[in-house]
């Protein structure tokens, strides 16, 4: 009878390992994920201006193509803005305040798995540049997820800026796994023209949608190997063979 038992439990544990991965990673990777895209900014506000560019706009245009990307893979995607305006959407007394909260509310009401807050930086000096990716202090998950999405998005900005912990209110204040991501500065002239650029958007999107995935098929390969130990464990205390 044991013996039964264990060469059934050999075929279980077989399937677990081994027919699982290839028939999972024949479908889309993304299939099953909910992902909020915060395109930063909008109405009244238009973030930095820098030669007469707008970031609100910029940030729309990427969120656009990401959106288009994610969902190829089989994700589901909403953005918090589809269009020129901001939270409040009275596009008179803008108040960051209100658009915040707002915004906020809006990214949990999707409980998604995944909130990417689109934004472009500015400094004063014209010598900076490089994308930056921002993560919630306090989050050990963001973190991780930062540190994936900045892994393949360098591979395209050549960018030398560590992933930082930050207080930012859109990571801060949502329950959503989030990242913020700084594509670069558009007070940088010559990234400022590669930003605008659709072929640079696009690879942009597909280096964020490239991140997303390795981490969240970490998380998944994580909990399958959680799940068959429990399940190993269970069987073999509910049969007692320790
Ligand atoms: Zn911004």
């Amino acid at each position: 009878m044991k013996k039964k038992l264990i060469i059934s439990l050999m075929i279980n544990v077989f399937i677990l390992f081994f027919c699982q991965i290839p028939c999972s990673a024949q479908e889309r990777e993304l299939k099953n994920r909910i992902i909020v895209i915060d395109p930063g900014h909008g109405g009244l506000d238009n973030g930095a201006v820098e030669y007469g560019y707008k970031e609100d706009e910029i940030n729309l245009s990427i969120s656009e193509k990401l959106k288009k990307k994610l969902e190829a893979k089989g994700a589901t995607v909403y953005l918090t803005r589809d269009g020129d305006y901001d939270m409040t959407e009275r596009n008179h007394h803008y108040s960051k305040q209100d658009d915040m909260y707002l915004r906020v509310k809006k990214i949990d009401s999707f409980q998604a798995h995944y909130l990417i807050s689109i934004h472009q930086n500015a400094s004063g000096s014209q010598q900076a540049w490089g994308s930056q990716v921002f993560y919630y202090y306090n989050s050990e998950k963001g973190k991780l997820l930062a540190d994936s999405v900045d892994q393949a998005l360098k591979t395209v900005t050549n960018s030398r800026k560590p992933i930082s912990g930050c207080g930012f209110r859109v990571l801060r204040a949502t329950k959503t796994l989030g990242i913020l991501i700084e594509c670069g500065f558009l007070s940088n002239y010559n990234e400022c023209g590669q930003l605008r650029s659709k072929n640079y958007q696009n690879q942009l999107c597909d280096q964020i949608t490239k991140g997303l995935i390795d981490y969240d098929s970490a998380v998944q390969k994580a909990e399958k190997k959680e799940l068959e130990k429990k399940y190993l464990q269970s069987f073999l205390t509910k049969y007692e063979f320790y």
